[in-house]
């Protein structure tokens, strides 16, 4: 069972859903600019209604012009996932309790700070070298 109350993940989805929609309506301008019409089925708020993934509805129509918000959608939707099985706001690596501070700051967040920096040590291929 998640370590957050009810008040505090309602609120945390309503930041995802509020971000999803958000992204959403850009991809949906960026393909009515692009001329694609083909995108039924792409209606913000149902999100959950079906267990359709809407990125993988995007990227089946090729909409590679929206690929950074296809792998946006992809995240939030994956935090969405987490909520349904209850094992969100907990660190994907070591299993800790996210702190609420933190999923309020990036409600996407899928490791705690400690296993954010040294991810992010692991992983960034700019800035200071590794010792
Ligand atoms: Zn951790």
């Amino acid at each position: 069972m998640s370590h957050l109350t009810q008040q505090q993940l309602k609120q945390l989805k309503k930041k995802l859903d509020d971000r999803y929609e958000i992204v959403l309506r850009e991809v949906r301008s960026e393909l009515d600019a692009a001329g694609k019409q083909n995108l039924e089925g792409l209606n913000p708020g149902t999100g959950d209604a079906g267990d359709e993934s809407v990125a993988d509805l995007l990227a089946d129509l090729g909409a590679t012009l929206v690929d950074r918000q296809i792998q946006e959608l992809r995240v939030i939707e994956a935090a969405r996932d987490r909520m349904r099985d209850g094992t969100y706001g907990e660190c994907s690596n070591c299993g800790s309790e996210i702190p609420f501070e933190r999923l309020a700051a990036y409600p996407t967040a899928m490791r705690d700070v400690p296993c954010q920096t040294q991810y992010e040590k692991n992983y960034a291929h700019e800035g200071r070298p590794t010792l």
